[in-house]
């Protein structure tokens, strides 16, 4: 294909080439023509020996006899020169002859630039058409996915809440028979990883329907009208079909509750949302079409999305419990070699994990067995894999780490397991390290959250304090002089906590039971006193943190010399530390 198109390009070049040589090459050689005088030419005139004259406006004419001699004269530009020689019977042409040397290169010439021209013109039409094409859609439909609801392990709610819309959309006559009317749109919310597509998925897959995926952020365009011509082809290509699942990621993207600060390009975002809802109720409810939509949270979603009609069904996928964890595990070890894992306790400790990192973690461990040409995944695998998945990979080369650095690293790390172990003794350790990782941190500290419902205030606090608690231990050993970047993460989490505490928990004061994300929207001020409260709070913490830690700077001496000595301690060397067992 791509030969034969060169083929045709390079024919006509060589043409061009061709021409533009003859051309050249004919001037040269054009033998100079005779220049006679005025009355040379008047005499052969009279003797009517001229067969044509080249009338032009130039200087000089052009006179060819009629035995094919030629020659030039002067141009004597009378008024009646023409007459004359008309009436003497002498053609005249009022241009130069082109000479047949120079007239076929020419076309050549001119053919294979129409050629050519043809030519570009038509393969730019092609990546003009590729130009245009952003408002191309790649959703492809995919059939015979290889997901039912065998592959979600937990998440029964949400399993049971889409069951009678396999039902419906293997057989919509039922219900409309019965005049039951099915949501055309669900919207599946829950964290990342939770496995919202996998259930959008399973369902199209248990239902035997088409599949077809977009992302909300396909949609949006920087071409105003894009996204919407791109809604409208995605629901051509899926009733073409006949019955379909239409699963839209993260559609917060395009179906964001529009803020009172009108954003960039937001009108873009309402063309898009409003196809989108005009497509919803333009298609039939025996049709056997349903759409949904993923959201990490339902609440930032325009109300125009939620109302009925549109999508009325509403799912929560959530974070796994402890026995839906270790179901996930089970499911995700099913066809891999296991060892001894005691995998009940690591469904113990993978609290708030979603089911996309058990996955990454089981994955880790495969990966590690491999590595280790292990016959079986072992527990030492899923320990390794744990400390990947959580804090990243550990750095091989440390050599270039200061001895200070490690110190402080020692001492900072140290800070947050004896505040941590005081506190919060319900969190177990597993694990505090000063090897560095390769999501730079310096160290880490593991610990392991308990499983609840709700955090309450006392509990956020002291999550505070732990989070506090390394650069505490700086100051106190190394003074306020040399508190180091170090802090950096714990900083913006606590941060984020008291922020929260402070303005959404209703745990505050300045705001009391107020949330300032209502308050914003309704475009209420609120003032200064917000941050004044936050930073009043994180410095009462923070002294209680320093306390706590000078109270207790013996064991922070243990532990930090323990470190130093082992870069890695565990959950027994930290009891035997601070509890004596
Ligand atoms: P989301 O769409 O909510 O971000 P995904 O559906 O993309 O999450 O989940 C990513 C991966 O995580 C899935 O492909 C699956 O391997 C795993 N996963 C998530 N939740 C579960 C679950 N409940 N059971 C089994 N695997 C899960
Ligand atoms: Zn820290």
């Amino acid at each position: 294909m791509k030969k034969l198109k060169i083929k045709f390009v390079i024919l006509p070049i060589i043409l061009a080439v061709l021409s533009l040589l003859a051309l050249v090459v004919g001037n040269i050689n054009q033998k100079p023509i005779n220049s006679e005088q005025y009355v040379n030419f008047m005499k052969d005139l009279s003797e009517r020996k001229i067969s044509s004259v080249y009338l032009t406006t130039s200087p000089k004419i052009l006179v060819e006899l009629k035995n094919n001699i030629k020659y030039e004269t002067d141009n004597p530009r009378s008024d009646k020169f023409k007459e004359t020689l008309l009436q003497s019977g002498v053609k005249v042409f009022e241009q130069e002859p082109i000479p047949l040397n120079t007239l076929i290169p020419m076309c050549g010439l001119i053919l294979s630039i129409i050629f050519l021209l043809f030519y570009s013109f038509k393969s730019h039409k092609v990546t003009a058409k590729g130009l245009f094409s952003v408002d191309k859609l790649d959703a492809n439909e995919v059939f015979n996915l290889p997901f039912s609801f065998e592959s979600i392990a937990g998440n029964e709610e949400a399993k049971e809440s889409v069951k009678d819309v396999v039902d419906f959309l293997k057989n919509p006559e039922k219900y409309s028979a019965y005049g039951a009317r099915m949501p055309r749109g669900i919207i599946l919310y829950g964290e990342p990883g939770t496995g919202k597509t996998l259930l959008a998925k399973a369902i199209s897959a248990e239902a035997g329907v088409p599949f077809y995926a977009m992302s909300g952020s396909d949609f949006v365009q920087i071409y105003v009208g894009v996204g919407a011509s791109r809604i409208r082809q995605l629901f051509k290509k899926a009733k073409a079909n006949g019955k379909a699942v239409i699963f839209i990621d993260e559609i917060d993207a395009i179906g964001k509750k529009r803020s009172n600060s009108k954003g960039g390009n937001s009108d873009e975002k309402d063309q898009t949302l409003n196809a989108l809802l005009t497509e919803m109720s333009g298609f039939n409810e025996s049709e056997g079409i349903i759409v949904l939509a993923a959201t990490n949270r339902l609440d930032m979603l325009d109300p125009a999305l939620l109302r009925p009609g549109r999508f009325d069904r509403h799912i929560e996928v959530s974070l796994p419990d402890v026995s839906a964890r270790e179901k996930i595990l089970n499911l995700h070890l099913k066809n891999k070699p296991v060892g001894n894992i005691n995998i009940n306790e690591w469904a113990h400790k993978t609290t708030y994990f979603s089911g996309a990192k058990l996955e990454n973690l089981i994955n880790e461990a495969a990966i590690l067995a491999c590595k280790d040409d292990n016959k079986y995944i072992d527990e030492r695998h899923v320990d390794q894999a744990y400390s990947i998945v959580v804090a990243g990979y550990e750095k091989v080369n440390r050599d270039y780490i200061k001895e200070n650095d490690r110190k402080i690293t020692a001492y900072h790390e140290a800070g947050h397991a004896l505040v941590s172990m005081n506190i919060l003794p319900m969190e177990k350790i597993s694990k505090v390290t000063i090897i560095p990782t390769s999501k730079g941190a310096g160290g880490y500290t593991l610990s392991i959250p308990e499983d609840q419902l709700y955090q309450n205030k006392s509990y956020l606090n002291k999550r505070i304090m732990v989070l506090l608690g390394g650069r505490a231990a700086e100051e106190i050993i190394f003074g306020c002089e040399n508190i180091t970047t170090g802090a950096y993460s714990d900083l913006k989490s606590s941060t984020s906590i008291i922020a929260n505490m402070v303005t959404e928990y209703g745990m505050g004061d300045s705001l009391g039971l107020l949330s300032l994300q209502e308050i914003s929207t309704l475009n209420i001020q609120s003032g200064n006193d917000i941050l004044d409260e936050c930073k009043a709070l994180v410095n009462s913490l923070y002294a209680e943190t320093k306390k706590l830690i000078q109270d207790n700077i013996e064991d922070l001496e243990k532990i930090a010399v323990k470190l130093i000595e082992k870069e890695t301690i565990h959950e027994k060397d930290l009891k035997q530390i601070v509890f004596d067992i």
